[in-house]
């Protein structure tokens, strides 16, 4: 399969990279090393995020063509479409992509639905950027400090900093590798952990005042709204570590973080330790992940949300 990748970008030109709505470090650093692999060919890559960087991204060296808000339509060699279990996770116009050239689908999710041309979708790489490496290998390319300090940068944010049970040998390998390309690992972490706005812990100091648990303090609940956003001038952007935080309380099995998009829509984010899988949770309300994390999107008010994850977690 990786092989077959590399005959279609020897053959092509055009390509556009695309990844998940709402782009985390993997959605990123993946999409920005593939950036610059395919410059380094001297091809024609151009990136699609719906959603602009969050802040503590900001850091990484960023490609030119990167187009946010629309999908820029065109007819390319190849469509890659990185850490998404299902196209529509890409964004509104996502059904055009496949019309746009073949989809090669690059993934690591468990309920990824192999909706590419060619997909490659390994359960067991801690992320999107560990599947990519073994294909800048296969390619042979230099591992410049422009992709190393991406792909370093995807693997440590979607290992939680090599905190999660995804955190494999492979990843400190190649990260250990990304470390002689020229990335400073106390540089990393300095730009994703050390780097909020004052406001993103005033935000936090209100979203923590509403954190309940239940089945003895084995489920953590905690709920950002749009009032908090509005009241300490943030966006959902200052949410990100919120229900890894929560996540931190002893004998917590199971964090929730209930994120209010409107009054009657709420995104939901889910963390777990050890083998209390939220992916199957997340997947009863049509969303999915991981086992230890995952996410969806609940419709109703806030107290019919509630009454549906509780009823989901059989909490009385
Ligand atoms: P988040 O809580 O948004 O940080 O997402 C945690 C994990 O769940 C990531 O791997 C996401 O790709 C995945 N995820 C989040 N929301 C959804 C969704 N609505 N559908 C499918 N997967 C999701
Ligand atoms: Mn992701
Ligand atoms: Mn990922």
């Amino acid at each position: 399969m990786l092989q077959e990748i590399r005959d279609i970008i020897t053959r092509g030109e055009k390509f556009l990279i695309t990844a998940h709505i709402d782009p985390d470090g993997d959605a990123i650093g993946s999409a920005f090393s593939l950036y610059w692999v395919l410059e380094s060919l001297h091809k024609q890559p151009c990136i699609y995020l719906r959603d602009s960087l969050p802040y503590m991204y900001e850091f990484l060296p960023r490609p030119q063509r990167v187009a946010h808000g629309e999908i820029p339509e065109d007819q390319y060699d190849a469509v890659f479409a990185l850490d998404c279990g299902n196209l529509f996770r890409v964004g509104k116009g996502y059904e055009k992509l496949k019309e746009m050239g073949p989809v090669i689908n690059v993934d690591h999710h468990m309920t990824n639905e192999a909706f590419g041309t060619i997909n490659v979708i390994d359960p067991d790489a801690s992320s999107v950027a560990e599947i990519l490496y073994r294909l800048y290998k296969t390619m042979k390319v230099a591992m410049t400090f422009n992709v190393a300090i991406n792909v370093y940068t995807a693997i440590f944010t979607d290992t939680g900093s090599f905190r999660y049970s995804n955190t494999n040998s492979q990843a400190f390998l190649i990260c250990e590798e990304m470390t002689r390309s020229g990335v400073a690992p106390s540089y990393v972490a300095q730009m994703v952990h050390e780097s909020h706005p004052k406001e993103r812990f005033l935000l936090l100091g209100l979203v923590l005042a509403t954190l309940e648990t239940h089945k003895n303090d084995t489920i953590a609940m905690a709920m950002v709204t749009q009032e908090m956003f509005r009241r300490t001038n943030t966006s959902k952007e200052h949410t990100e570590g919120f229900v890894e935080s929560v996540k931190e309380i002893r004998g917590i099995d199971v964090a929730v973080l209930l994120r209010e998009i409107t009054g009657n829509q709420y995104k939901i984010s889910m963390r777990s330790k050890g083998n209390s899988d939220v992916a199957s949770i997340c997947n009863l309300f049509g969303g999915g992940g991981h086992r230890n994390a995952a996410g969806c999107t609940i419709n109703g008010t806030i107290v019919e949300v509630k009454d549906r994850l509780k009823e989901a977690f059989k909490i009385e």
